[in-house]
C-alpha cells in the first residue's frame, strides 16, 4: 500500500501535477498577501489585486454580515453540537431556510454543509441503479461524485451540446427515471449553459433538470440565478445553490417543491450524517442574502464591468472562449506560457490563477480571471496589465 502511494505521488511529480498550496497569507480579500521569505527571520508582505477568488461581490468585507455573523457567536456560541436531525437545530437556520425558498420562489428549501455535501445529497438520493442521469461534460466534481455514488447510469453529453443531449435522451428513451443536471455558469470558462433548450428537452422525454447555480447565485437574476434570469425558474425541477461563492460565506442550498425538500431531509445522507453549520457561518448566509435582496442590482454592476474588460481584452487579441461572466479565462494553450504569464502579471501586481489540464482539456491552458465589485477602482492597473504581457509576446 505504501509502495502504491509513493509510487502515485513520483508519478504526480513527473508529470507537474502535484498539487501544492499556494503560498498565500490571506486569500479572500481585495487584495492576496504573501509573505516572502528574505532570509535571516525576514520575511517581506507583497500584496497583490485579488482577480482569482469566488468572493465575486465582496460581501465578505461587508460590516453589516460580518456583524450580523459576529453576534451569533457571542449569542450561540461557536458550534451548532450536532447533525440537523438531532440537536444542530435552531431559528437562524429555519429562517435562512425560509427567506431562501421565498427568495428563490419555491415552496421549500434545505441548507447543506457546502456545494459539494449539497450535490454528493441530491444525486445519491435521487437517483438509483434504475436512473439515467444526464449530465454536461464540464459539470463540477461534486456532481460526478453524487451521481457515481448513486449507482446511476451516468450519461455524459458534449458540453453545452443540445444535438448531443437530444440523441442520447432519445437513445435512451426508455429509461424509466431520466434526469439532466447542469451548471448555469461552467467555473473554467464562464459560460453559461443552453437553460431553454435543455428545459424543453426535459419536458419533451419526462426528465427532471437539476441546476447548479454556484457562480450565478448572487449575480444573475438580481441575485436569484441564471434560471431566474432566464425567466425559466418554474420549469427547473431543483435549483442547488452556494453562500461560498457571490454570497461571501460557506454552505448551500436546495431550493424545490415541499415533497423534494422532505425527501432530501429523510435520504440526503450528507445531510443527515453531518454536523450542521454553526450559527457565525448560519448568520453570515442570512445577512448575505438580505444584502443581495436589497441591493440587487449588484450582480448587473458586476457583470457589466466583466463585459467591459472582457471586450478590452479582446481587443487586445486575447482569446476569452464563451466568456459571457464574471469568470474570464485567458486561453493561451501550452502549461508553460500560462505559468510565465502568471508570473510577468504577479510582477505587476496581479494574481490570476493558472489553471492547466486535467482540469481543462490539454492546449487549453488559461489564466482564469475573475472580476470582483471592490477591485474596480484598480481596472485600468489591470488592463494596463494585460497589454504589456501582451507586447511582451506572452
Ligand atoms: C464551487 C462549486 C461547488 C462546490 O461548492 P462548495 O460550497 O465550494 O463546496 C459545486 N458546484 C459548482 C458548480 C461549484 O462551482
Amino acid at each position: 500500500m505504501r509502495d502504491k502511494i509513493k509510487k502515485k505521488l513520483n508519478e504526480l511529480r513527473e508529470n507537474s501535477l502535484f498539487r501544492v498550496m499556494p503560498e498565500i497569507s490571506e486569500g479572500a480579500g481585495k487584495y492576496i498577501s504573501v509573505e516572502i521569505n528574505k532570509g535571516f527571520g525576514k520575511t517581506e508582505v507583497r500584496k497583490y489585486i485579488n482577480m482569482a477568488s469566488n468572493n465575486y461581490l465582496g460581501l465578505s468585507e461587508i460590516q453589516e454580515i460580518k456583524r450580523a455573523s459576529a453576534d451569533a457567536v457571542l449569542e450561540l456560541g461557536t458550534t451548532s453540537g450536532a447533525s440537523r436531525i438531532v440537536t444542530g437545530n435552531y431559528n437562524l437556520y429555519d429562517e435562512l431556510e425560509r427567506v431562501t425558498a421565498e427568495f428563490k420562489q419555491t415552496e421549500a428549501s434545505l441548507v447543506f454543509n457546502s456545494g459539494y455535501a449539497a450535490n454528493v445529497a441530491v444525486f445519491s438520493a435521487l437517483a438509483d441503479r434504475n436512473t439515467a442521469v444526464f449530465s454536461d461534460k464540464l459539470n463540477h466534481a461534486s456532481i460526478i461524485d453524487g451521481i457515481l455514488l448513486s449507482g446511476a447510469k451516468h450519461i455524459r453529453y458534449r458540453h453545452n451540446d443540445i444535438d448531443d443531449l437530444a440523441a442520447l435522451l432519445e437513445k435512451h428513451k426508455d429509461e424509466k427515471d431520466k434526469i439532466i443536471a447542469t451548471d448555469t455558469i461552467f467555473s473554467m470558462d464562464g459560460d453559461v449553459c443552453r437553460l431553454r433548450a435543455i428545459v424543453e428537452l426535459a419536458e419533451a422525454y419526462g426528465a427532471m433538470t437539476i441546476v447548479d447555480e454556484a457562480h450565478a447565485s448572487g449575480i444573475f437574476g438580481r441575485g436569484r440565478g441564471y434560471a431566474h434570469e432566464a425567466g425559466l425558474e418554474k420549469r427547473v425541477d431543483i435549483h442547488m445553490g452556494t453562500f461560498s461563492k457571490a454570497f461571501g460565506s460557506f454552505g448551500a442550498y436546495v431550493a424545490a417543491d415541499r415533497d423534494i425538500i422532505d425527501y432530501l431531509r429523510n435520504k440526503g445522507r450528507s445531510f443527515i450524517y453531518s454536523t450542521s453549520l454553526p450559527p457565525a457561518v448560519v448568520a453570515a448566509n442570512l445577512a448575505a442574502l438580505k444584502y443581495v435582496k436589497n441591493h440587487h442590482d449588484i450582480g448587473y454592476r458586476l457583470l457589466d464591468a466583466a463585459d467591459d474588460i472582457r471586450r478590452q481584452l479582446q481587443v487586445m487579441g486575447f482569446d476569452t472562449g464563451d466568456s459571457v461572466t464574471q469568470i474570464i479565462p485567458v486561453i493561451l494553450g501550452t502549461n508553460e506560457r500560462v505559468l510565465m504569464a502568471k508570473e510577468f502579471l504577479m510582477e505587476k501586481g496581479i494574481y490570476v490563477g493558472a489553471i492547466r489540464p486535467p482540469t481543462v482539456p490539454v492546449n487549453t491552458a488559461r489564466l482564469r480571471m475573475t472580476v470582483r465589485l471592490d477591485v474596480l477602482d484598480e481596472t485600468e492597473r489591470i488592463l494596463d496589465a494585460f497589454r504589456t504581457l501582451k507586447a511582451a509576446g506572452i
